[in-house]
């Protein structure tokens, strides 16, 4: 199957529709790993799009589980923290049931799924090489995706070596990765709604899970409309001004 890969949406339909946009025909399923919700000002919207998309895999994360009242949010930063509240007034009778349903950890064509690591499918963010190893040992597949850093980043097993050695990548635009090579990995298509590495459009990841063959993407979108929207809201200014940053 081809896979449309997504993850961290966090409520900017701007952003997830520009990304279905532009995989539009080079996709039949979809796998979305978590943060539908949280943050931005369309968590209906955006669940309710997300729910329609075909043989989707979906997980659910921190910021959903939080807007659910489902964890604690005390380790939410207050913006963090104001948008989930927000949010969990919102949800609409469609949204809430998607998002109840949904686990934070998954296995799917061959891969292991967790929102944030395999150790920690909720909380961990997978960032440095020094998680590898205790992560690779937690899922039997070769692979493993994440989302929750909203980085697009491989963590891989180094070759020859025992499973103590392990290095990071970044996952740059148009980037290919062959999935198929026997190596242990961890893989982050980064985030739609709210990158982190400095690049301001939506990430996402193409993989075909026959051939093995991973491409991470990104695409532009109408960042202004999104941060009128939060403003709108009443949501906290500052998670409109962080889209333009990238960070
Ligand atoms: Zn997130």
């Amino acid at each position: 199957m081809r896979r449309l890969v997504i993850s961290d949406i966090h409520a900017n339909l701007e952003a997830l529709n520009a990304v279905l946009d532009a995989a539009e025909g080079a996709y039949d399923g979809v796998l979305c790993l978590g943060d539908t919700v949280g943050y931005g000002a369309n968590p209906n919207e955006c669940s309710e799009r997300v729910a329609n998309l075909p043989h989707l895999v979906c997980l659910v994360g921190n910021h959903d589980l939080a807007a659910l009242g489902a964890i604690d949010i005390q380790a939410f930063n207050p913006f963090a923290r104001t948008a989930a509240e927000w949010t969990g007034k919102q949800l609409s009778v469609a949204a809430r049931p998607f998002l109840e349903g949904l686990v934070p950890e998954g296995h799917t064509d061959h891969v292991a799924l967790a929102h944030a690591s395999p150790r920690d499918p909720i909380w961990e963010y997978v960032e440095d090489a020094s998680q590898g190893p205790p992560n690779f040992a937690m899922f039997e597949e070769l692979v493993c995706l994440v989302g929750h850093t909203h980085i697009a980043l491989v963590l891989t097993s180094a070759p020859g070596t025992n499973t103590y050695n392990c290095e990071v990548t970044y996952g740059k635009p148009s980037s290919v990765l062959d999935l198929s090579d026997k190596q242990k990995r961890i893989v982050n298509p980064g985030s739609v709604g709210q990158p982190r590495d400095g690049d301001t459009r939506a990430a996402y990841a193409l993989w075909d899970t026959k051939s093995g063959n991973w491409e991470f993407c990104r695409t532009g979108y109408d960042i202004k409309a999104t941060q009128s929207k939060i403003v709108a809201a009443g949501l906290p200014s500052l998670l409109g001004e962080r889209l333009h940053l990238g960070r």
